[in-house]
């Protein structure tokens, strides 16, 4: 068998088109993967599906006839995205038996270019995490390992952790993933991956199962920043099935190869030097912020002055709209229902059984911030701030084009670590929720190592669609990391 490891995207659509090797063999390869994996990437397989899309793409590759943009291509989905007549979970026991008759957008846009569901990715539950510990489904582990404590197996990171595990690992070629507060870029740093949080409402959230509706967004993780930008080309679209859906016209995501960093400003955010942060993440941070000037950029101070009330804003509003999202599962129209002679008993049974740990913390919260009496005290005062921290991004955006910070404060952790104390785990995001609450893109990019061998992502945040320049400046990080 071929070892198909490593390859990117556009290398192996041209491979697949040249025929030196087809989708069903390549498609073979990652199953066979999948089957002997141990890290738990998979909550449930789609390869007889798989199977029959492969056999299809080669059929039109040996026409050369209606050949789509992602022709053949095995990637993962995250059980998130709901799939018509597949299982669809959001790592919950309450969606444990959920099959969906309809098909969510971007997953749909994606089987319409050709790629190949190889099945759907393992996350924490409703996405509510940051070391995909919270699943159902038992956490996953990250395939890479620290060098120096190499008996303990390390979270991917969460929310999308299955996905960037499973990229990491060799298991697909790419995955999708959701983005509330950090879920895509987060676990891409923590695998050593590329991470890309579109701009709120570039891809339809229709049959993406809510968490925060206002926050939520999809995009790809994948391995490379070109990989990324093909896979943002299928999720793209306006959609009337979704309201925020933007109907700003979409590029050509691969114009950013021929974008020139070359005297373009980057701004550095004062106040995204946080306590904690890790010292070798702030040496790749200024490693990078260097190639960024020998490259011919400018480098400019910007101050984001509401920053430190990001995560206690985040976690505030992303609770109290997960808790008006969740009260639809109630044992009656979705999924698992404990039963009970009593009406009332069933619902909060049902629901005591149904829900982990941390998401009914986020119900509680939810709950709690939204009802009278503390409404005004909490979650109006929380937007009234989300509003400070957008009005920041865009005084900042005046004096620059993009805005360069670390992705995390740390790097990926042992498995179990953090685990009691849910604030420390919430700290993971503090970094990554600021541009979701203002609904900008960013990227994050592995930009080095720590004394560990364990990767560093750099996270780039852009103006709002104007994902052309993350991806611009990812690929400079991308050349020319130090390893
Ligand atoms: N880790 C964050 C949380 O737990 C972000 C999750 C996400 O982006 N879905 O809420």
């Amino acid at each position: 068998m071929i070892d198909f490891k490593n390859l990117d995207i556009s290398t192996t659509k041209e491979c697949l088109l040249k025929k030196e090797f087809s989708s069903l063999e390549l498609t073979k390869f990652f199953i066979d993967r999948i089957e002997k994996s141990d890290l738990n990437c998979f909550i449930t397989n789609t390869f007889e599906n798989a199977i029959e899309m492969a056999k299809e793409s080669d059929k039109k590759i040996s026409r050369n006839r209606e050949i789509r943009d992602l022709e053949g291509i095995p990637i993962g989905m995250k059980d998130l995205f709901c799939t018509k007549g597949v299982r669809t979970t959001a790592g919950s026991k309450i969606l444990e038996n959920f099959i969906p008759f309809y098909e969510s957008t971007v997953s749909n846009n994606l089987i319409n270019d050709g790629a190949v569901i190889l099945g759907k990715t393992n996350m924490d539950e409703f996405a509510m995490g940051s070391a995909n510990t919270t699943s159902f489904f038992g956490n996953v582990i990250n395939p890479l390992k620290s060098s120096e404590e190499d008996t303990k197996d390390l979270v991917p990171g969460g929310s999308s952790g299955g996905s960037a595990s499973s990229v990491a690992a060799n298991l697909c070629m790419a995955a999708t993933g959701s983005d509330t507060g950090g879920s895509i870029r987060q676990p891409a740093s923590f695998c050593g991956l590329v991470g890309l949080k579109p701009s709120y409402g570039r891809c339809s959230r229709f049959g993406m199962i809510a968490f925060a509706s206002s926050l939520d967004q999809a995009g790809p993780i994948t391995k490379t920043v070109k990989d990324a930008a093909l896979m943002l080309q299928s999720m793209s679209s306006y959609d009337e099935k979704d309201s925020t859906s933007s109907r700003k016209p979409i590029p050509q995501y691969l114009d950013f190869l021929n974008f020139d960093i070359k005297g373009k400003k980057i701004g550095l955010p004062t106040e995204y030097k946080v306590e904690g942060l890790n010292s070798d993440i702030v040496k790749v941070w200024d490693d990078t912020i260097n190639l960024f000037k020998k490259n011919g950029a400018e480098i400019v101070n910007i101050s984001l002055p509401h920053t430190s009330f990001a995560l206690p804003t985040y976690y505030i509003i992303a609770p109290a709209e997960a808790s008006a999202n969740l009260a639809r599962y109630d044992g009656v129209k979705y999924g698992f229902r404990e039963n009970s002679d009593d009406l009332e008993d069933m619902y909060e049974l049902t629901r005591a059984k149904g829900f982990g740990d941390e998401v009914k913390r986020r119900l509680m919260i939810g709950t709690y911030v939204l009802s009278a009496g503390y409404y005004d005290a909490y979650y109006l005062k929380a937007l009234k701030v989300r509003q400070l921290i957008s009005d920041d991004f865009k005084s900042a955006f005046e004096k620059c084009d993009v805005i360069l910070t670390p992705t995390t404060p740390n790097v990926a952790f042992p498995i179990g670590e953090k685990q009691k104390d849910p604030i420390e785990m919430y700290l993971n995001d503090v970094l990554t929720v600021p541009a979701s609450l203002a609904g900008l893109p960013a990227i994050s990019v592995t930009a080095g190592k720590n004394s560990m061998n364990l990767p560093i992502g750099m996270q780039v945040i852009g103006k709002p669609f104007d994902e052309i320049s993350i991806l611009a400046a990812g690929k400079l990080i991308e050349e020319y990391r130090g390893f």
